[in-house]
């Protein structure tokens, strides 16, 4: 960096000529301190020793290096010790903070891809620090002495709670989907109807996923409506697999039509291809005790003759992110022996999360798992949450406004986005403050806080705030309170 930059100065001033540069430039470029000088700075030594030498010196130079040119190109930028150092301590700080970190999810959405998903459970928890701590059986068969398949401590467990043969765990979602295609179908074509070839979001598209594993795709149907009879004019001699595709947030509503699941598996069968079907959320529970009617679990699938499904590890299985593929033991096998499998693998931390997971989703401890139990508590428990909180933050801010609203939460990563939960929240108001300014404010606190708005107030939803998250929420709001120095009013 430093030389980089140092040449190109060099090069511009050769370039110019000293008459050509303006004196004033030279004033401004003298003023800067030698390198040495500022790195003498009493505060820099904590620096130093936090993030090496050499990142606090290449923080300077880039500072250093930015000023030259903002010189050069005719900006009277300060160029001298305090500004420099202001500058660089700035940088610093923000490099020595941890940058992955825990936020109050005030949002309503439960499973949230940009927060992070689902929230692990205790006893998932506990699991991952024991084997990721200490050594463990991850690879060895203790019954043999020989060595033993990750997979194995799970599989058993994922057959239970799906009914599947066999069952296959992948690094997440996207890697389940590449890994079938390519497995069973690369090099040949794969049919899906022209209404499920659909962006996810987080750039997973269907095309693109399909290109990327090597099989070809042929459509089938139009957007809106999509018969079985459209499947089997897509089959050919090349034909290996019919692709289902959960359409996630996107819905086609009114004159639509799509054949049902026992219909594709009947002509997937007649034609000997392979059904495979990306379910995205994947329930292991009746969705319908979840309130949220019109979605299918991995085990109905299954049993409507879909001959291998993937899911999500992260969504409505409540887990650690993972790529969940269960079916057919012959497909299955074909996919453990896959060389892409290798690099798919699951870390065993996702491992031992995931089994943890597992055994709780198999006891019915539906309260134990976060992402179930936000999604299951009733409206009622929700008001009760809400109205403690406006009530704990009444006493303490008396110079906001705090009263609890019903609002709309949502299950989120890409399920039900037309069924939402009917939720509560804490609304806070200021007589001064601007909505967006408090909302910005409290995402700026060192536990930043999420929250929506709604004209002129801040919502707090109450179904995914932890019950240690009221502690950081107090401690934003004094931290706003006491920088009252630089508020500004409710208009900027
Ligand atoms: C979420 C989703 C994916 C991607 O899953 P990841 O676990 O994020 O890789 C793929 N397909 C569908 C239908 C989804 O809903």
């Amino acid at each position: 960096m430093t030389n980089c930059s140092q040449q190109s100065w060099q090069g511009y001033s050769q370039r110019k000529g000293d008459s050509g540069m303006n004196e004033r430039i030279r004033e401004l470029l003298r003023q800067i301190p030698p390198m040495d000088t500022l790195l003498s700075e009493p505060w820099v030594s904590k620096y130093e020793k936090d993030l090496g030498r050499s990142t606090v010196k290449a923080v300077f130079t880039d500072i250093i290096g930015e000023i030259r040119k903002s010189a050069l190109d005719g900006n009277e930028s300060a160029a001298d010790r305090r500004t420099i150092a202001l500058e660089a301590l700035k940088r610093l700080e923000s490099y020595n903070a941890p940058s992955l970190k825990r936020v109050v999810n005030a949002t309503g959405v439960v499973i949230h891809t940009n927060l992070g998903r689902s929230c692990l459970s205790d006893a998932a928890l506990r699991s991952v620090i024991e084997c990721a701590k200490n050594y463990s059986n991850l690879e060895y068969n203790i019954a043999s002495g020989d060595r033993g398949h990750r997979n194995d401590h799970v599989e058993w467990l994922l057959c239970q709670a799906t009914g599947a043969d066999a069952a296959l765990v992948v690094n997440n979602n996207a890697a389940a989907v590449i890994l079938c295609l390519a497995a069973l179908a690369s090099g040949k074509e794969s049919i899906v109807s022209r209404g499920e070839l659909v962006e996810i979001g987080g750039s997973f598209r269907i095309p693109d996923i399909m290109a990327a594993s090597g099989t070809r795709l042929v459509e089938a149907g139009t957007t809106n409506r999509t018969y079985v009879s459209d499947y089997e004019k897509a089959v050919g001699a090349e034909t290996a697999l019919i692709l289902k595709v959960h359409p996630s947030n996107f819905r086609i509503v009114g004159f639509q039509a799509e054949p049902s699941r026992d219909e594709l598996a009947c002509l997937a069968r007649e034609k000997g291809l392979v059904f495979l079907e990306d379910l995205g959320s994947g329930f292991l529970l009746d969705p319908v005790s979840f309130g949220l009617k019109g979605e299918t679990s991995v085990r109905e699938c299954l049993l409507s003759g879909v001959d291998v499904v993937t899911f999500s590890g992260d969504k409505m299985l409540g887990g650690p992110q993972a790529g969940i593929i269960a079916g057919r033991s012959q497909l299955v096998e074909r996919l453990r022996k896959h060389p892409l499998m290798r690099a798919l693998r699951p870390d065993k931390m996702t491992l031992a999360a995931l089994e943890a997971t597992l055994r709780q989703v198999l006891a019915g401890e539906i309260g134990e798992i976060p992402t179930l139990s936000m999604i299951s508590t009733p409206p009622e428990v929700l008001l009760s949450k809400a109205k403690g909180l406006a009530k704990r933050l009444r006493k303490s801010f008396p110079e906001y406004a705090f009263t609890v609203v019903p609002v709309e939460d949502a299950v989120g990563g890409g399920s039900l986005p037309e069924i939402p939960l009917h939720g509560y929240a804490v609304s806070i108001s200021h007589p001064r403050f601007s909505s967006g300014w408090i909302q910005k404010k409290l995402r700026e606190t060192s536990s930043p806080i999420i929250a929506t708005s709604r004209e002129k107030a801040v919502l707090l939803h109450a179904r995914t705030i932890r019950n240690t998250d009221v502690e950081k929420i107090e401690q934003a709001l004094y931290k706003i309170i006491s920088g009252t120095e630089d508020l500004p009013d409710a208009s900027s």
